[in-house]
């Protein structure tokens, strides 16, 4: 993408409104526009990184055995009166009226949708296990909404649900989403802690926030440092292996962590205390077994193996990769402006044309931007005519992970500059190789 055919409306000034750093660089790197309050557009740059993280999600959810589908924003009333939860809600749902007067809501969350989906389909125990996710726009009227993205009203949300015919196979379930979780978490560069959280009237140990350590987070959290530590489970984790799923699940929760809802002083204060991490942090998914709270009322029952009929036992799996956009930024950023992960880039490489009109860097950017784009990366190429340190604020603020510098001076000797934007590294390469030294 040259530079000045594409849409990046850059702030010079500081956003006064933004609190937290991530929504001070997410309006200056021209990522997201308010349109109302807890309501925003993604711009060209923005809607790249949301593109990229959902990458990440999707393939990490298949991989677990989860399948996408798609559901409506907009939801009917009446189905929301079968679980109980129409009037339940509270304000929090936005309610809709069409011009039957039919009464429709724009959906916080889609346990009841799912469960209509199932009840029509879905009849015996052949039919399970299943786990089928959508990522979807939800609409919750949140009484504060805050920090940009971090906490909208209308936001982006992955939300899986998992089927199974009894409690042993719903904890399988829960248990594979647990692993894709801290799959997605890791490859997006963060740490997610998952902790202990609230089951409500359900009871159980199933529910997990998983939770990263930041400065600006909402929640207070209590942790043992270890899990900082922790490996990722492995891509090739067998997830139909019962034990072994179960194995690296109970290492994960083998140590105290637990936000404040759940904190237990006394738990925390055995832990060493040089190993005590009391912090604060963002949520950024949320897994929860839910039992036959929905299959009941709605009646979603099956066929068990002697023929009786169960109500399907069910969870559901949370995580806002819009939130988690802000959460990356939070997580990762210097006084320069953003430092993306290699996974979650806009782009991969900034090609940087330090003197636009001269026949020599034009030529070698032309050619770099040939060859980086035949190999695949996703090239932003700074073709305007301006100043050097113009360019340079630009590539850092938008924080593209590699940087190739063209100019005059290098290219009399047949070099470029490559610069990595997480650690500041700058290499003088030989023209020629530029494009090998770039991996991502
Ligand atoms: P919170 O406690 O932060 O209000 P929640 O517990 O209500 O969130 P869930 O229903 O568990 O949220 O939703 C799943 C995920 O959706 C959360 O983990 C979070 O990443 C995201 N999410 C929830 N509410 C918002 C919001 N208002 N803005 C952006 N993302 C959100
Ligand atoms: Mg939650």
């Amino acid at each position: 993408m040259r530079l000045t055919r594409y849409f990046l409306p850059i702030l010079r000034e500081t956003p006064k409104e933004a609190e937290i750093v991530s929504h001070r660089l997410m309006l200056r790197a021209g990522m997201i526009r308010q349109q109302a309050a807890g309501s925003y557009s993604w711009l060209p740059l923005g809607l790249r990184v949301l593109d990229k993280i959902n990458r990440v999600i999707r393939e990490e959810q298949n991989r677990s055995g989860a399948i996408e589908l798609l559901m409506p924003t907009i939801q009917s009333a009446d189905l929301w009166r079968e679980s109980g939860r129409y009037e339940a809600y509270g304000k929090e749902m936005l309610r809709i009226r069409d011009r039957h007067d039919r009464e429709m809501l724009y959906g916080p969350t889609n346990e009841e949708m799912i469960t209509d989906i199932l009840r029509a389909y879905v009849k015996s125990y052949k039919d399970l296990p299943l786990n089928l996710y959508h990522i979807q726009w939800k609409f919750r009227d949140e009484v504060r909404p805050r920090f940009g993205v971090m906490r909208s009203r209308e936001f982006l949300m992955k939300d899986a649900y998992s089927f199974d015919l009894d409690q042993a196979g719903a904890r399988h379930s829960y248990n594979k989403m647990f692993i894709a979780y801290l799959r997605t978490f890791a490859r997006l560069g963060l740490k997610a802690i998952p902790m202990r959280a609230d089951t409500g009237p359900i009871g159980g140990d199933l529910s997990h926030e998983f939770i990263i350590l930041a400065s600006t987070g909402e929640s207070e959290v209590f942790c043992h440092k270890d899990y900082l530590d922790f490996g990722t489970p492995a891509e090739d984790t067998p997830f139909d292996e019962i034990g072994r799923v179960q194995e690296i699940v109970d290492k994960w929760t083998s140590l105290y962590a637990a936000t404040s809802e759940m904190h237990d002083e006394a738990a925390f204060n055995a832990i060493p205390e040089d190993r005590r991490a009391s912090a604060r942090g963002i949520e950024v998914g949320h897994i929860f077994y839910f039992g036959t709270k929905y299959s009941e009322p709605m009646k979603a029952n099956v066929a068990t193996p002697d023929g009786q009929q169960v109500p399907i036992h069910g969870g559901s799996y949370g995580i806002g990769p819009s939130r988690l956009t802000a959460a990356l930024i939070e997580a990762s950023h210097d006084d320069a402006g953003i430092i993306w992960p290699d996974a979650a880039a806009p782009f991969s490489v900034a090609l940087l044309n330090l003197k636009q009109g001269d026949s020599a860097t034009d030529g070698a950017c032309a050619s770099l931007y040939q060859s980086l784009t035949a190999k695949g990366f996703d090239v932003l190429y700074d073709d305007r005519d301006e100043r050097p340190g113009a360019k340079f604020a630009t590539a850092d603020l938008i924080g593209i992970p590699w940087q190739i510098m063209v100019g005059p001076r290098g290219l009399a000797d047949g070099k470029v500059e490559i610069k990595r934007r997480a650690t500041g590294e700058r290499t003088l390469v030989p023209l020629a190789d530029a494009v090998a030294a770039i991996s991502i």
